[in-house]
């Protein structure tokens, strides 16, 4: 899956801005290819895990299809752990199992890692981010 430098360094400034919790967003492309990221508020507004917006979601998913964007991915963040789905991100995507799930992990916060995963009927399998 192929990611543009700045919409990966997006997805980190996101991850940063709305510490201490974790942040939340979904991604536009298509083809084997993330074109877009899209901010949208942790409804959940925890540290502990993320909800996306009901109204964040509704706004965005209009604007990939206005854009002629499918949704290839859904990010997060974790504050205080490594970049590895949680099981309640595992079961979470359970609802949603086609989008890769990218993760930005602030454990160590000069040295963020972002790690993209394909998580379906409970496998979680990572995904590597050709990023350029
Ligand atoms: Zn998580």
């Amino acid at each position: 899956m192929q990611l543009a430098r700045d919409l990966l360094d997006e997805i980190v400034a996101h991850s940063r801005d709305d510490l201490p919790n974790e942040c939340c967003g979904l991604i536009g492309g298509s083809n084997g290819k993330m074109t877009s990221v899209h901010r949208a508020r942790n409804a959940a507004g925890t540290w502990l895990r993320y909800e996306l917006h009901p109204t964040d979601q509704l706004r965005i998913m209009n604007r990939l299809e206005a854009d002629g964007e499918d949704l290839v991915g859904i990010y997060h963040s974790h504050t205080k752990s490594e970049a590895f789905p949680s099981q309640t991100d595992i079961n979470l995507a359970d609802a949603w199992p086609d989008p890769l799930y990218l993760i930005c992990s602030l454990e160590r916060p000069d040295d963020p890692v972002v790690r993209a995963f394909a998580i379906r009927d409970g496998d979680v399998e990572e995904v590597d981010l050709d990023v350029a």
